[in-house]
């Protein structure tokens, strides 16, 4: 949307009381989520009280399921864009000079083509950059609510993609994340894959990392493992969201793999790359969720050993089919279990963590840290970051190698030296 906006000559400013345009940018796959939204509604109200000529937005998943709602609950709002309307904004800001509006635009093509044309847009990028390559989803995961805001899957096609990562890179872009909510099954009505995408970028010189997000373990293939052996490029760390080690709370959520299949495809991701990180998604308290499934759960996490996990409490989405399902569950058992697993899951990321210090690692440099302002942050391979002292004698956008001299369950810390060995040995 700041790509959009700035050739009009819009640039962002600190605070909405400063600004002449406020994008309320929404996400609806959780209510959490959702209701931030509403938070921010006194202050915008306020805002648009005291003045007047302030245009206010909703953008966004929320946006594009709620349409002329939002208009009901928040009557202050000027404009309702869909995630696949937001190059419209400003023949719609146009609109709102000549007449007050409001103007909502939430609709998604879902036309049969399957194909998605567009170009991806930084305004300043830095050495590292995200790519969406495909939108929408075909699965209908009993709880989920983004088929219905986003719609069908549809692919970008590999060209397409390679040109962007082409220009990026021309512009200082080292490192890729590619981003599609089920990637694995990229280009599949094209008749491409996403093995074939990373082959094709992988031969760009000047493109050092190549990540991606995210993969249902229901879709992935033998050819997209077999990467991890043929292709450096691709960073040591996969995404598989597990939802839940149980296979009847599996069958449930729709989700078409089994605990046993999952472990599988673990098992064949770490003999490709043994030193593959894993992260993953976990629901905890969906409808019907035993003891025994919870503990199922558990034992998956401790079967896996996750560097990195996010992890929620089940929130029914409005339309879907788990919504009507009746729960049963005491809100104070679902948030015990939910501390129990973060618990067992932040024990793992620092365990993991730990296993690097006193080790030389490599980092993409990625810019300055947000805390400290002496430091700059970098990624190893498997994600974890690393906060390192600035060095006169490197560049951003440098892979380099730092000695980790402590871990924390958040981040490494990195010094060019191997101090901790007791020697003075420079690796810079
Ligand atoms: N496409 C991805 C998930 C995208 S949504 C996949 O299939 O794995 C991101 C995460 O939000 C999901 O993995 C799930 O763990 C969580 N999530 C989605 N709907 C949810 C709901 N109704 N309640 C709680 N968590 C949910
Ligand atoms: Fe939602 Fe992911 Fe399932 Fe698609 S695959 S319905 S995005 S959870």
């Amino acid at each position: 949307m700041k790509a959009v906006l700035q050739p009009l000559g819009y640039e962002a400013v600190g605070t909405p009381q400063l600004a002449d345009l406020v994008l309320i940018n929404t996400c609806s796959v959780r209510e959490k989520a959702e209701s931030k939204m509403s938070s921010f509604a006194e202050d915008l109200k306020t805002l648009k009280r005291d003045k007047p000529e302030i245009k206010i937005g909703v953008t966004g998943c929320v946006a594009q399921q709620e349409k002329e709602a939002v208009l009901r609950d928040l009557p202050f709002v000027d404009l309702v864009i869909g995630p696949d309307n937001i190059d419209e904004i400003p023949e719609i800001l146009e609109s709102l000079e000549q007449s007050s509006g409001p103007w909502v635009r939430a609709e998604f093509d879902d036309s049969d083509t399957r194909v998605w044309k567009t170009t991806t847009r930084v305004l300043n990028p830095g050495p590292t950059a995200y790519i969406n390559v495909m939108k929408g989803c075909d699965h209908f995961c009993s709880y989920c609510i983004v088929p219905y805001t986003r719609g069908r899957e549809k692919s970008r096609p590999i060209a397409d993609v390679v040109e962007d990562v082409k220009q990026l890179t021309s512009r200082g872009v080292r490192e890729v994340t590619f981003l599609g909510q089920n990637i694995n099954t990229f280009g599949k009505r094209a008749g491409e894959s996403l093995h074939e995408l990373f082959e094709r970028v992988h031969e760009i010189p000047e493109l050092k990392r190549i990540r991606f997000t995210t993969s249902h373990p229901g879709d992935l293939k033998d050819e997209l493992i077999e990467c991890f052996a043929k292709l450096p490029k691709l960073c040591s760390q996969f995404h598989l969201p597990a939802q839940s080690g149980s296979n009847r709370v599996l069958r449930g959520m729709r989700r078409f793999y089994t605990r046993e299949q999952y472990l599988e495809r673990v098992r064949a991701l770490r003999q490709a790359r043994p030193d593959m990180a894993l992260s993953t998604d976990i629901i905890v308290g969906f409808p019907g969720e035993s003891d025994d499934d919870f503990l199922e759960t558990l034992d998956l996490v401790d079967n896996v050993q996750y560097e990195n996990a996010y992890s929620f409490l089940y929130s029914p989405r409005p339309g879907t089919q788990a919504a009507t399902r009746p729960c049963t569950l005491t809100e104070s058992v679902k948030v015990d279990r939910l501390m129990t697993l973060q618990t067992r899951l932040r024990e793992q990321s620092l365990r993991i963590h730990k296993s690097f210090v006193n080790r030389w690692v490599e980092i993409l440099l990625e810019g300055p840290s947000k805390k400290d302002p002496t430091k700059w942050t970098g990624r190893i391979s498997q994600n974890t970051p690393v906060h390192v002292p600035i060095s006169k004698q490197h560049r951003l956008g440098e892979i380099v190698k730092v000695w980790v001299e402590s871990a924390t369950l958040t981040h490494l810390k990195g010094s060019w030296e191997a101090v901790s060995l007791g020697v003075s040995e420079s690796c810079a």
